[in-house]
């Protein structure tokens, strides 16, 4: 299977090829074809199998479909992660795939003071990565707010639970217009990720790798 069969959109096409990507790994050949058509996922896959790509590409496509202004604190696409480190490399993926799009992505973490987070997020954000301590601070705060997402992702939820993520993870659900599209990522299925995944997700695609 190439990328050409997965109808990507010109400057993700384009964007692919710079990354010298030819061939979509499994869990992109399974996943996009659901996620371009809006559907909710849960995607059973370890960091290395490419998963990234998998949900940035297809939301990429699917806000292309309508353009608005960045607003200021009001993101279209929210990504929780477990960690900075994590949150940080899944913006820098944002750059490259979108890197032909006019997207305007944020990632905002606790650990190191929020002025210059708060001052990116007031200049206008499509997308927001953030892990979910920093994030709560900043709804609190009146710098985020969530009334705007259309494109929901849950990364690593397995490691959101070990790490004590739960409450702050179920509290941003709940913030979340009921009219999204959601995905759901995690690398093992125990019986507490599994009532995370069926709490935020409404007749989801299984893909597993
Ligand atoms: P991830 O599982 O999302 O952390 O991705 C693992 C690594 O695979 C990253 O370094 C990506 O840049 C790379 N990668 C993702 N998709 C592809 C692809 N289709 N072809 C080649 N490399 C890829």
């Amino acid at each position: 299977m190439s990328f050409d069969n997965l109808n990507l959109v010109y400057p993700l096409q384009r964007a692919l090829s710079e990354e010298g990507y030819t061939t979509p790994t499994l869990i992109q050949e399974r996943s996009i074809p659901h996620l371009l058509k809006g559907k909710d996922m849960i995607g059973i896959a370890q960091t290395g199998t490419g998963k990234t790509a998998a949900f940035i590409l297809p939301i990429l496509q699917n806000m292309s479909a309508s353009h608005k202004t960045p607003r200021p604190g009001v993101p279209r696409v929210l990504v929780l992660a477990p960690t900075r480190e994590l949150a940080a490399q899944i913006g820098d993926s944002f750059a490259a795939y979108g890197r032909f799009t006019r997207f305007k992505h944020t990632v905002i973490f606790g650990g190191v003071g929020q002025g210059a987070q708060v001052r990116t997020l007031s200049k206008g954000v499509d997308i927001l990565v953030a892990t979910p301590g920093r994030l709560l601070d900043l709804v609190d705060q009146g710098h985020v707010k969530l009334s705007g997402v259309e494109y929901f992702v849950l990364d690593e939820a397995d490691r959101m639970l070990d790490m004590g993520f739960i409450n702050d993870v179920y509290k941003v659900v709940a913030m979340l217009p009921k009219k999204r599209q959601s995905l759901f990522f995690s690398a093992t299925m125990s019986p507490e990720v599994s009532k995370l995944a069926r709490k935020m997700l409404s007749n989801p695609a299984h893909v597993e790798v």
